[in-house]
């Protein structure tokens, strides 16, 4: 059992509330293992994992989360925020269908996403900026289906964005969505991983993918924010690209900015 898990039990792993689980501690222990063995280390804290899955090569997390925990164990979500990639929506039917799993997608209000494109149109994020569109489209609904949860497993990566996960941990507790009532970890398995580790991971195990990688997308959000990256450019810069290239996050991962960016 790794240190720092408090009075949480390792094995067989039981589902008990998560009242002292310790990130600093578990980075100790776990910085240097394989993004397996911080998944399976993971588990044993918390008795369940819940993975958020993008749509892109975020898959390797669930491809892992089944090596490590038994199925009804693995909760993974999704946001739609209506401007996904038609090739993002038959990924996720494949990644369903590959793993035989319940892939719980979720949707934003419907009448705040009607107030904002009666008022701005479809496309305000162009003039001013991406943080009300995926406030409403992605932040509300990621708060809705975190809460209450003890932890969840996200594909972060320090390499993805120099300028704002470059100090990610593989573990740490999630302020921006948790609460000093309702304290919430996240767990960023892939932390130390390079692009290229996770395709390697693709294609080692056959895992399927995003046919839009195909075509020369890299980092894959919403259609109208996403475009592909030519050779030699940061694969954050095919997001958002009309806004300043630094703190490029959509409130999902609020944390990594220095002040926090979650409307
Ligand atoms: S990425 Fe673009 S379309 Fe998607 S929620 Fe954010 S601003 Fe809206």
């Amino acid at each position: 059992m790794a240190a720092g898990f408090g009075r949480v039990s390792a094995k067989p792993p039981v589902e008990v509330a998560v009242t002292s689980f310790d990130p600093n501690a578990f980075v100790l222990a776990n910085d240097q293992a394989t993004p397996k063995n911080i998944l399976k280390a993971a588990y044993e804290a918390f008795g369940e994992l819940t993975v958020s899955f993008s749509g892109a090569e975020d898959v390797v997390l669930v491809d892992l989360a089944l090596k490590v925990a038994p199925k009804d164990k693995v909760k993974v979500f999704s946001l739609d925020t209506g401007r996904l990639h038609a090739e993002t929506y038959e990924f996720f039917e494949r990644v369903r269908n590959h793993y035989d799993i319940e892939l719980d997608i979720r949707f934003p209000d419907q009448q705040a996403v009607q107030a904002l494109t009666s008022e701005k149109g479809l496309f305000s994020f162009y003039q001013d900026g991406h943080h009300e569109c995926c406030g409403i489209r992605k932040v509300a609904p990621l708060r809705q289906r975190l809460a209450g949860l003890p932890v969840w497993v996200t594909g972060q990566r320090r390499d993805q964005s120099p300028g704002t996960r470059s100090k990610l941990q593989i573990a740490e507790r999630d302020t921006a969505f948790g609460s000093d009532d309702q304290p919430l970890y996240k767990i960023n398995p892939l932390t130390h991983w390079t692009s290229e580790d996770v395709w390697n991971y693709i294609r080692s195990f056959d895992v399927p993918y995003n046919a839009l990688h195909e075509k020369g997308y890299v980092s894959i959000g919403c259609a109208p924010c996403t475009r592909p990256i030519l050779p030699g450019q940061h694969e954050r810069e095919g997001r958002w690209w009309w806004e300043d290239q630094g703190g490029k996050e959509c409130g999902l991962h609020a944390l990594n900015l220095p002040q926090a960016a979650t409307s």
